[in-house]
């Protein structure tokens, strides 16, 4: 389960290109072990021109999945990547927090 990284999370660059760089993840892809992380990772993308698609051709630039070794849980408080606690909460659910902070790391999606 690489680093427990889920969906909304904010991660860090470990290594690679973006290193030291800071974003949200777009999309988890457990069976490939990477993410999708925005606006990082861009590579670009050619695109053929499709006339029955109305469809002009060029260059885009599209994320590209990082794979999960390379990231690591961000917290904000402490401007660093961290490694997560588990928490059980009095509701019996589980949350992240920062080792560092006691912060939770759980985006607030709900
Ligand atoms: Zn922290």
């Amino acid at each position: 389960m690489g680093a427990g990284i889920r969906k909304n999370d904010t991660v860090i660059v470990r290594q690679g290109k973006d290193k030291g760089k800071v974003g949200k993840v777009l999309q988890v892809l457990p069976d490939k072990g990477r993410a999708v992380v925005e606006r990082l990772n861009f590579v670009k993308e050619f695109i053929r021109p499709d006339r029955s698609k109305n469809r002009q051709g060029g260059i885009m630039d599209r994320e590209a999945p990082i794979p999960l070794s390379r990231l690591m849980l961000y917290c904000g408080e402490c401007a660093a990547g961290v490694r997560p606690r588990s928490k059980r909460l009095a509701d019996g659910t589980r949350q992240r927090i920062c080792p560092k902070c006691d912060g939770p790391l759980d985006a607030k999606s709900k």
